[in-house]
């Protein structure tokens, strides 16, 4: 009779092998909600992605303003060197300037070298328009949420921390303020907070524009704190 033992354990070991390829796999698609989840309880940091656009931009300024808010603005660099302007006036009103590549690529599928130039343009650029007085971007937000090991490796030798978001502004199920706020509230609660992640750059951004307020003003009617992205972090590290 031949012994058929070897011959499943060969089997055995390919399985288990295999089953930890796909565990892992599956828990690299979870990281980008996971890093996110816990949420400091009733407060909500406010970050922008895609801008400057010298067509929403200035809107999210005075909405901003005129509630005494300050956010973070992920910023693309293409878009900073053809508006410098806008740059300058996000950080002249106290918002703080982050980083979300140069030309918003699906960085998950670049080299080390390409992720690498990507983040740096985009810092030498802002550096560029804000002086050499500022600060380096301390933040990063890869292009849609997309993380690779390339992304992650190079935004810790920037020392750049990788910000993600909890609650999303834009989606394509509703189509009037009234629907986006009853969604992204819903979605808040449900929460007790979180990072809210809106756009002021570029697609058509204006049912963002017409839907913030009546969120902010949700928001602080509800006792949400919105505060800065750093002190977010840093309560979140509290817990
Ligand atoms: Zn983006």
């Amino acid at each position: 009779m031949v012994d058929r033992r070897p011959y499943w354990k060969t089997v055995l070991i390919l399985l288990i092998i295999f089953a930890s390829v796909v565990f892992a796999w599956i828990m690299r698609l979870r990281e980008p909600q996971t890093m996110m989840a816990r949420v400091p309880d009733k407060m909500v940091a406010l970050t922008f992605d895609d801008g400057p656009d010298p067509r929403f931009t200035p809107a999210v300024l005075q909405i901003l303003k005129a509630r005494n808010l300050s956010a973070t603005f992920f910023i693309i660099g293409q878009n900073a060197s053809e508006h410098p302007e806008l740059v300058q006036e996000i950080a002249k009103d106290g918002h703080i300037v982050a980083n979300h590549s140069y030309t918003h690529p699906h960085l998950e599928n670049l080299t080390k070298d390409q992720v690498d130039s990507q983040l740096s343009e985009t810092d030498h650029v802002l550096q560029q328009i804000l002086g050499p007085g500022a600060p380096v971007p301390v933040y990063f937000r890869p292009p849609r949420g997309n993380l690779s090991s390339n992304i992650e490796e190079t935004a810790s030798e920037m020392n750049k921390q990788i910000i993600l978001w909890n609650v999303c502004v834009e989606n394509h199920t509703t189509t009037t303020p009234k629907e986006v706020e009853k969604r992204v509230m819903k979605l808040i609660d449900q929460n007790h907070g979180g990072v809210l992640l809106a756009h002021d750059g570029g697609l058509d951004r204006t049912l963002t524009i017409q839907s913030l307020p009546l969120i902010l003003d949700d928001l602080k009617r509800e006792g949400y704190q919105i505060v800065p992205l750093p002190v977010y972090l840093h309560t979140r590290s509290q817990m």
